[in-house]
């Protein structure tokens, strides 16, 4: 049974700073501008869905994120700092954002336990015993802990990318990155990814989402933004954007996809 979220409930409220703030950003990959004064603000608790045609940057927009692509100019935040460019403060300002993408890039040599447990051992020199059990109860909340011994080939694609996102949380993130998470999957393993997904929202963690799982957005999200050649040209709830789109680039979007 999927649990719904109230829509809006958990907005950045009052004084209190965005948990990720992009602010001016612009990104060129050699003579292609592929991010053109990117304003963003996401609050804690916060559901962002960010939507858009192929190629119009969002993927390069969550990988400035975490600082898996560089940035020309402008400034990223997350929780008030600024992304570092190198060194430790990366590392650790990383670790506080989990990423989930199409492909689920499961390490194929360890189990699935191992693959929960490596980094928090490694990155946060957590003890063995601790690792593993937060491994077995991240695997335990994404419903794959029955796998926890096997190798990522013996699961199903929607088994693996479940792992992949209790992978993420071991980190204790304060912030999930989704890059189309569900678009590599057969069309039957969609919705016990999107579960895990809505769960998680409904458990208040803050997120970023790059999907066309429309029925997801307007269920999952508290806002939504549409991207098109580089540039965000819609911000709203899903109820305005789905329903009033202000562009016609959006409506065009949406009447391609829904
Ligand atoms: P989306 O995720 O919305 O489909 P992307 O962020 O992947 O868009 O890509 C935006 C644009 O940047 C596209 O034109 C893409 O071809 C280009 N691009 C993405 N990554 C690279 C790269 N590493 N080098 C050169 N061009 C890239
Ligand atoms: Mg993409």
């Amino acid at each position: 049974m999927i649990r719904t979220r109230p829509n809006g409930s958990n907005n950045v409220a009052g004084n209190e700073h965005p948990l990720v703030e992009l602010s001016h950003v612009e990104k060129h990959f050699g003579k292609l501008h592929v991010l053109k004064d990117i304003n963003l603000k996401v609050g804690k608790g916060e559901v962002l869905v960010v939507v858009g045609p192929s190629g119009s940057g969002k993927s390069t927009m969550c990988r400035t994120i975490n600082r898996l692509e560089t940035i020309d100019s402008g400034t990223i935040r997350i929780d008030g700092q600024l992304l570092p460019q190198e060194g430790k403060d990366l590392a650790n300002l990383r670790a506080e954002v989990g990423m989930v993408f199409q492909q689920f890039n499961l390490f194929a040599n360890k189990t699935i336990l191992e693959n929960v447990t490596l980094a928090p051992v490694k990155v946060r020199h957590m003890d063995k015993k601790e690792a593993n059990d937060l491994g077995m109860d991240l695997l335990a909340r994404v419903g794959v802990e029955l796998q926890a011994n096997k190798m990522p080939s013996q699961l199903s694609g929607g088994q693996q990318q479940r792992v992949a996102i209790a992978r993420a949380l071991a980190m204790k993130p304060k912030i999930m990155l989704f890059d189309e998470p569900t678009s590599a999957l057969d069309p039957e393993m969609v919705n016990e990814v999107l579960e895990v997904m809505i769960n998680l929202a409904s458990e208040g963690m803050t997120m970023i989402c790059v999907t066309h799982e429309m029925g997801f957005a307007r269920k999952a999200a508290d806002n939504i933004v549409f991207m098109a050649d580089g540039r965000i040209l819609e911000k709203g709830t899903p109820d305005e954007f789905f329903d009033h789109p202000k562009t016609d680039r959006a409506r065009d979007f949406l009447s391609k996809i829904l």
